[in-house]
């Protein structure tokens, strides 16, 4: 009864269809059949310890290799229970499988079934969304080169997870995010001009542009937006004439006046250089994905405001699968078919980045180009606490800067 009243109370009070902290703790936002998995095998006195990895079949087709993420969200699902857990480093490139056909574990579990099966679905979503937007950032950053990078991507996406998507986009290679709450987590600063909607506002541009110029802290870059009435040419060089510290100029043009964008970007640069304004950066949004940020490549193009391309990725597709179970004193092989079974490590080549992945008892291999690989694996948790301390976003984000610079774009 006082069960029944409780639950009534928290269906009430919830505002949005969010899950609590605690109910994602307590396995509320699992799959059911969990949770009567785990109340078959108490009730039958059944709870085996048992080796589980996480493996992806392949990846979503715009990837080649990958960059997992949401491991250290995903660990703090298992704190203070009877669970170790072995895998990749939060931020490491990932291919899903290597040369002998073995998928790579990016993590594996080690545990009595019964204590984290609810917890399977949850570990999952932690690191199947951030593991895709990371990843795409990571495509997006080295398309875009040394230029900047902006996620906008707060927009399209529930505002529930704005700031991990920020998060994602962060250390997979942004340089800033829009979203406040999601800058402030990083403990950045929010990155972000004027919408059209200023100018509007105003049915003036100049008027807009200058009012932003007058009213706002001058740290913040007089970057104006200059597609909203007229030609961008035309609004471009007013906004140079009329701002005295414009930093640039954003064209956002809609995609169905935007004909050659590359074009109208060179006609921009030229016009704002002949009049003198060759300080004046030119930033585009509207749209953008790594084909398209790869065809602006030699447009003189200062930085790329990118939303849905990062915030709605393709989730790299994740699974849970038992490959051993320890009977009487030793592991056995156990998997269901089309797995490989048996516990496992894996080594990565720190040159080229490729993996290999070997029985828990097999010494470093040597890798195709000659280098020696190294044991890629790590104890991340020992028993419910953490083995090693989580690294910063900055720290991470440097991390998935070098694997990548090893690395082409397929
Ligand atoms: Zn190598």
């Amino acid at each position: 009864m006082i069960t029944i009243y409780y639950t009534l109370v928290s269906l009430m009070k919830r505002r949005w269809r969010i899950a609590t902290e605690q109910e994602i703790l307590d396995g509320k936002t699992t799959d059911v059949y969990f949770k009567r998995t785990e109340e078959v095998l108490r009730t039958d006195n059944q709870n085996p310890l048992v080796y589980a990895e996480i493996t992806v079949s392949g990846m979503p087709e715009e990837l080649d290799w990958g960059v997992i993420a949401g491991i250290d969200d995903a660990l703090k699902l298992f704190e203070g229970k009877n669970i170790s857990i072995y895998g990749l480093a939060e931020g490491s490139v990932f291919w899903p499988r290597v040369s002998s056909g073995v998928k790579v574990p990016v993590l594996s579990v080690v545990g009595h079934y019964a204590d984290f099966a609810v917890l399977e679905t949850p570990l999952l979503g932690f690191i199947c969304h951030t593991s895709g937007m990371v990843s795409k950032t990571a495509y997006l950053r080295k398309a875009s080169g040394d230029r900047t990078l902006l996620s906008f991507g707060a927009r399209r996406t529930h505002p529930a997870i704005t700031p991990q998507v920020e998060y994602a986009a962060y250390i997979g290679g942004c340089d800033g995010v829009s979203c406040i709450l999601g800058a402030e987590l990083l403990d950045i600063d929010a990155s972000g001009t004027m919408p059209h909607a200023l100018i509007i506002a105003f049915q003036d541009q100049v008027k807009a542009w200058n009012a932003f110029d007058k009213v706002l802290p001058e740290k913040i870059p007089r970057i104006a937006l200059t597609d909203t009435y007229l030609d961008e040419v035309v609004e471009s060089v007013m906004a140079a004439e009329n701002i005295p510290n414009l930093a640039g100029v954003r064209l956002d043009t809609t995609g169905s006046r935007r004909g050659d964008f590359k074009r109208i970007i060179q006609e921009v640069r030229w016009e704002l250089d002949v009049r003198g304004f060759k300080n004046v950066e030119i930033f585009v949004s509207g749209g953008l994905n790594s084909e398209k940020i790869l065809q602006l490549q030699d447009a003189p193009v200062a930085g790329y405001g990118v939303g849905g391309a990062i915030s709605n990725s393709s989730a790299i597709d994740f699974a849970m699968d038992i490959v051993a179970i320890h009977v009487g004193d030793e592991w056995l092989p156990a998997a269901k078919r089309g797995k490989f079974s048996g516990r496992k490590k894996i080594f990565r080549c720190p040159d080229c980045l490729q993996m290999d992945v070997l029985m828990k008892a097999d010494a470093a291999p040597t890798c195709s180009c000659g280098s020696n690989m190294n044991l890629a694996t790590l104890k991340l948790m020992d028993q419910g606490t953490r083995s090693i301390p989580s690294r910063t976003p900055d720290e991470i984000r440097e991390s998935i800067s070098e694997q990548t610079s090893l690395l082409e774009l397929p």
